[in-house]
């Protein structure tokens, strides 16, 4: 059988190897290891936190090694997941369809979509159960004018305790990750190889014979039919720099910002993160316990189980690279005006239950969204293949999207990596 060469087990990774394997031999390689929750390490953190131990982020890989960060010039954190299941290990279980943008290019997702929606639970029911502090945030947005929707999340209902640790991995198996498509890949004899980066692809012509893999200090070649890079917006990017393969400086991460403030009781760190959200023009508004700002922090007080904190999620301008191991993003001045919109109207929600604009504080600028640079064109809506790339090597993740979605993007990448499986597998398998 031919072999395809699945580079990253996340969202869109995952996705390809489960649609693949079968119709190729495949092997995925994942730089990272098998996935762990942060589990009881969490009491630990709260005990450095209160003794002011914790003040770099670049500690949370220490206490949390799946989470990786950098810093950007400008301060903002980025945050992405180095493990099985990549990033969506380490989500709030958002499942949004936001592919408007893909569509406008000619880009039919329906079929995709709807398989995804039989096999992943999706569902808002967490509803039913949301703790009083968040019955109350509801009703503030709906008096602030906003319209806000309970949030679809891809979890078992069953399993799910509303116990708000979906970013630091779920304790009950309850929140959906990508590592059930890379389980049921690897039932049918795909071959998941852990500790292994992909350094670049090798295309002596127009064609690809392979891609090189380090794994413990050693490089090797490996030879592929198919290549499926899927190694995120930002671990993409790389490996075509190192290729020599094209790329643009369009990179998109959708900053967060969090709005806090002192709420006895509030216990939203114990409750779904973002049970609901608010779409405005550029961003989105949802109630959001920041562990990486709670932690990290000085500002934030210790005593989680007191602060109520709303989320910025804004729709960034397409401007950033990777490039020589750096990532660039910086903040355009329309980034920055539309953040101080959308913070003023998080004060004005705070207000609502009695919280004095003196009162509240921000959260670490911070984003895990990332892609855009090489972003799909209605010329390649056909093949979902860019002409810049080797005939047999497709790009698969968040790489792909025209422009920042602002919004939780796992859903769309997964029906977009599912199609473009599809395609290459009909060129090549
Ligand atoms: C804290 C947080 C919360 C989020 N919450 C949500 C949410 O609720 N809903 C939602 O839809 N989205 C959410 N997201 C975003 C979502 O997780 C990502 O958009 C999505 O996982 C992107 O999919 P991807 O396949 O592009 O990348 P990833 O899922 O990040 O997968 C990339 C994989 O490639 C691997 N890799 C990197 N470099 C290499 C290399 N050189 N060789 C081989 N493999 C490599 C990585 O280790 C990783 O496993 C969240 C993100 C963060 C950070
Ligand atoms: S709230 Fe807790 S139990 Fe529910 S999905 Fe998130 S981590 Fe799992």
């Amino acid at each position: 059988m031919k072999r395809a060469v699945v580079v990253g087990s996340g969202a869109a990774g995952a996705t390809a190897a489960k649609a693949l394997q079968g119709l190729f031999d495949v092997i995925v390689y994942e730089p990272g290891r098998e996935f762990r929750p942060l589990g009881p390490s969490l009491r630990f953190a709260e005990k450095l936190k209160r003794a002011g131990l914790l003040l770099n982020v670049r500690q949370v890989g220490l206490i949390y090694p799946p989470m990786r960060t950098a810093r950007t010039k400008d301060g903002m954190v980025l945050v992405w997941g180095r493990t099985t299941g990549g990033t969506t290990t380490m989500t709030a279980g958002n499942a949004l369809r936001v592919d408007g943008s893909l569509r406008d290019l000619g880009v039919d997702l329906d079929a995709e979509f709807g398989e995804l929606a039989a096999e992943i639970p999706i569902s808002d029911v967490h509803r039913a159960r949301w703790r009083e502090s968040t019955r109350r945030l509801y009703e503030a947005f709906g008096e602030a004018g906003l319209d806000p929707r309970p949030m679809p999340k891809m979890a078992d209902p069953a399993k799910c305790h509303g116990c708000g640790r979906c970013i630091l991995g779920c304790p009950t198996g309850a929140k959906w990750d990508a590592r059930r498509f890379l389980d049921e890949a690897r039932a049918k004899g795909a071959r998941v190889v852990t500790g292994a980066k992909v350094e670049k692809v090798v295309a002596p012509s127009d064609r690809a014979s392979g891609v090189v893999v380090r794994r413990r200090g050693r490089r090797r070649f490996v030879a592929a039919d198919l290549i499926i890079l899927a190694a995120g917006g930002f671990g993409t990017p790389a490996i075509l720099e190192r290729s020599g393969i094209v790329r643009e400086p369009r990179l998109s991460v959708d900053p967060v910002l969090c709005v806090a403030a002192p709420w006895p009781g509030a216990l939203q760190n114990r409750e779904v993160p973002m049970p609901f959200a608010a779409g405005l023009e550029g961003f989105i508004l949802s109630p959001y316990f920041d562990f990486l700002s709670y932690f990290f922090n000085p500002k934030w007080p210790a005593g989680p189980d007191d602060i109520v904190s709303l989320m910025i999620k804004l729709a960034d301008s397409n401007e950033g690279d990777v490039r020589g191991g750096k990532i660039r993003k910086p903040l355009t001045s329309s980034d920055r005006d539309r953040l101080a919109l959308a913070v003023r109207l998080a004060e004005d929600v705070l207000a609502r239950l009695g919280i004095p604009r003196a009162k509240t504080y921000l959260g670490t600028l911070n984003a895990g969204h990332p892609g855009g640079m090489l972003p799909l064109t209605a010329a390649a809506a056909g093949t979902l293949h860019d002409p810049r790339l080797p005939a047999n090597v497709y790009v698969a993740d968040a790489t792909l999207l025209p422009g920042s979605l602002g919004n939780p993007p796992s859903l769309t990448v997964m029906a977009l990596a599912r199609k473009v499986s599809r395609l290459a597998a009909g060129r090549f398998a």
